[in-house]
């Protein structure tokens, strides 16, 4: 049995020392102590050490938003994988939509984040999901196997072990319509066998597939319950403690 996860992408908030420190304060105070569930959150890059040393010793490990695939040099606005296990990081979000959207990332470009992500000792949730243009087009499951292709084109099987996927339906991202559990799980399974394909079934049942898009303490227990559904990537309620931990409560 694959254990859950819930993570939560604080996206562009709580970057300020002070409200991070706020935020990550309700959440110490408000999430179990000894959670069903791996708990990470992801901060702003600029939370991101204040938060290693907050969090040190809780149950919630720490992720980044985004890496870049080189070591270091002259690319300007990026961190490496090293820059993010430097300051204690264990995980970091690939590929999410908002950064296929608006900042140019392609399924080749997430491969390659990835693929240094996970060289470097980091575990990788690798965001995958259709529009509603592709959704509406019946485009969702080939949408994602593109998606998975690139995204996992250098990731050979010894090292899934250290990747997570995401389906996040960009529909569903921060706009309270959650794609149905029943849906969900069907995209996910999908995903799985896609996984399948790629790595065999054995692999491909070890990895941990979340949902993400409108997820809440409303319907996480639903969507959780779900076979395929291995947890959640959580935005607008990670932001709030009390609706985060009762996500987790709801693994
Ligand atoms: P919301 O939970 O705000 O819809 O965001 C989902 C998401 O994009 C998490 O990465």
């Amino acid at each position: 049995k694959r254990t859950p996860v819930i993570a939560g992408n604080w996206k562009m908030n709580s970057g300020s020392p002070a409200e991070a420190s706020a935020l990550l304060g309700g959440l110490l105070e408000a999430c179990p102590k000894a959670p069903a569930c791996e708990v990470v959150v992801c901060p702003p890059a600029t939370a991101l050490a204040l938060a290693a040393d907050t969090l040190r010793g809780s149950a919630i490990a720490l992720g980044a938003q985004n890496c870049h695939f080189a070591p270091s040099g002259a690319y300007t606005g990026e961190v490496s994988a090293a820059m993010l296990t430097g300051v204690g990081c264990t995980h970091v979000i690939i590929g999410h939509s908002e950064r296929r959207q608006y900042f140019g990332e392609t399924n080749e470009t997430a491969g390659k984040r990835l693929a240094a992500a996970v060289a470097g000792g980091l575990c990788g949730i690798l965001c995958v999901g259709e529009s509603l243009e592709q959704r509406e087009a019946g485009q969702e499951i080939e949408t994602c196997a593109a998606q998975l292709a690139g995204g996992l084109a250098e990731i050979p099987a010894e090292a899934l072990a250290h990747v997570m996927i995401a389906y996040e339906p960009v529909w569903a991202i921060g706009t309270g319509r959650t794609a149905t559990a029943q849906e969900a799980n069907r995209v996910c399974g999908e995903i799985r066998r896609l996984l399948a394909e790629r790595y065999g079934t054995e692999a491909a049942d070890r990895v941990r597939i979340l949902y993400g898009g409108s997820m809440n303490e409303k319907n996480a227990a639903e969507l959780l319950a779900q076979p395929e559904i291995d947890g959640g990537l959580i935005g607008g309620a990670s932001l709030k403690p009390e609706s985060f931990a009762a996500i987790i409560r709801a693994c």
